[in-house]
């Protein structure tokens, strides 16, 4: 099985629920490939409504990038202006976004309330802060467009994001109260502990190698074994590789990191986000950070190099927050890592049919914990037929030569530094 990476996350999460490797044949309602949010939710809410369902990772639940995120829960499904979601996916299917953008975080929190998952939740609300005029204005109209739909977030001038987060960086922000933090393993342990509770069997170190029609249904294969089944998930993400053909060339899959630091000391402790939010910014390039339950400062942001190792290439992420945190420079940082993220075209998750009874859900663009929770959800509701999705199904969409999709994309966080860094120049 590959190796659980080393973090913040594996050295304090609650061990996960035991996993064995799939031994022998089986047959199941639902095979599930991939045991992160995606898959577990939809594991664990397909289970609940009495289907057998056989999970197969070719790691253990967590490993991908729920294992390794941030733990920001962000509210609104994509970092997208309401009235540009309604532009880009028309009247009906924008609203229907909107709707799985509001109700993805009151889903992580319930399901950690329903089933009594440890994992540090914490709901004091995102913040994001704004640089510049566009950045102000960005905030500002998120605050607007949401407010009109009676969701409880409110524009924030300098002086008052300043002293809800305890930094002078920002020239505005806003306060989004649906969002919060977790602690991402624990959440998505917590979630295949609940699936095992509701019903489903999951496997660790399983790689799917194949799909292959059987009769009227589906048999998944891994080198040992094959599970007979009517439905297919595939919840592989930014981890996709080559069992669905075609499906890899949906997304392209790019580097994140997150580094952490030691406890802080009661010096610095009470000046640092003493809300405890979960906050982001305006920019292009961004960071994001928060403290954990120990009150460790963590702080993520994409990635400057196409190849990545497990630990990341987090000295500018260091240098950032030391930037927005000056009292942080001189401490320890004590963890680092890194994860493969999947961005889509339009930044817009997506819901493929690949076949009949194949369904794949990915493609959060970086913003997964609450989006892929609800995902694995509405992937449920649509094998059970209960109802038509909010995200719209399609079909596989390939990236144009996507091969060169990852090149394109280090440029355009080149380049989407300069723009940042001129759009700051005198502005914040
Ligand atoms: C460093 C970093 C920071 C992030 N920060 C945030 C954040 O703060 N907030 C936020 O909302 N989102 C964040 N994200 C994004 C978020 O983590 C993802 O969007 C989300 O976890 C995706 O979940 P998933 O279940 O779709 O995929 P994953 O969790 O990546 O799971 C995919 C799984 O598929 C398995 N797999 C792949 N191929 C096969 C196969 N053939 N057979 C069996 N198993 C297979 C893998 O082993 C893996 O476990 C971050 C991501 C990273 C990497």
């Amino acid at each position: 099985m590959p190796a659980m990476h080393d973090s913040l996350w594996t050295a304090t999460a609650p061990p996960g629920p035991e996993c064995p490797p799939l031994e022998s044949n089986d047959a199941a309602d639902v095979v599930v490939v991939g045991a992160g949010y995606t898959g577990l939710s939809a594991t664990l809410h397909l289970a609940r409504a009495g289907r057998r369902v056989v999970v197969l990772d070719a790691g253990e639940p967590g490993w991908g990038c729920s294992g390794r995120n941030g733990g920001q829960v962000n509210p609104g499904g994509v970092k997208m202006l309401p009235e540009d979601v309604l532009a880009t996916l028309g009247p009906v299917w924008g609203e229907r976004f909107l709707e799985f953008g509001d109700r993805s975080c009151n889903l992580v929190f319930e399901l950690v309330e329903r089933y009594r998952i440890e994992c540090e939740a914490l709901r004091p609300g995102y913040v994001q802060g704004g640089f510049g005029a566009k950045g102000r204005r960005f905030n500002r109209e998120w605050a607007r467009q949401w407010a009109a739909r009676s969701r409880e977030v409110r524009f924030l001038e300098r002086d008052e994001i300043a002293e809800l987060i305890g930094t002078r960086r920002y020239g505005s922000g806003m306060h989004d109260a649906r969002g919060g933090n977790v602690q991402p393993l624990a959440y998505a342990r917590g979630l295949a502990r609940a699936a095992i509770e509701e019903g489903a069997v999951i496997h660790g170190a399983s790689a799917a190698t194949a799909v292959v029609r059987d009769g009227t249904g589906w048999s998944v294969h891994t080198d040992r074994a094959s599970i007979r089944c009517e439905f297919v998930v595939l919840a592989t993400n930014g981890y996709t590789d080559r069992l669905w053909p075609g499906l890899r060339e949906t997304v392209v899959p790019v580097a994140s990191f997150v580094t952490a630091t030691a406890p802080l000391g009661h010096n610095v402790l009470p000046s640092v986000l003493p809300g405890r939010h979960a906050v982001s910014e305006t920019a292009r390039i961004i960071v994001y950070y928060r403290l954990d339950r120990q009150g460790r400062f963590i702080i993520g942001g994409r990635g400057r190099w196409l190849d990545v190792t497990d630990r990341g290439d987090a000295p500018h992420v260091r240098v950032a927050a030391v930037r927005l945190f000056p009292q942080l420079e001189g401490v320890e940082w004590e963890y680092r890592w890194a994860g493969w993220p999947a961005i889509t075209r339009d930044h817009l998750p997506r819901l493929f049919a690949l076949d009949r009874g194949v369904y794949a859900g990915l493609g959060y663009n970086g913003r997964g914990v609450a989006s892929a929770t609800l995902m694995g959800q509405q992937l449920a509701t649509m094998i059970l037929g209960d109802g038509e999705p909010l995200v719209e199904v399609r079909g596989p969409e390939r990236f144009a030569f996507h091969r060169f999709r990852q090149a394109g994309i280090s440029y355009h966080l080149l380049a989407g530094s300069l723009l940042d860094h001129f759009d700051r120049r005198g502005a914040a």
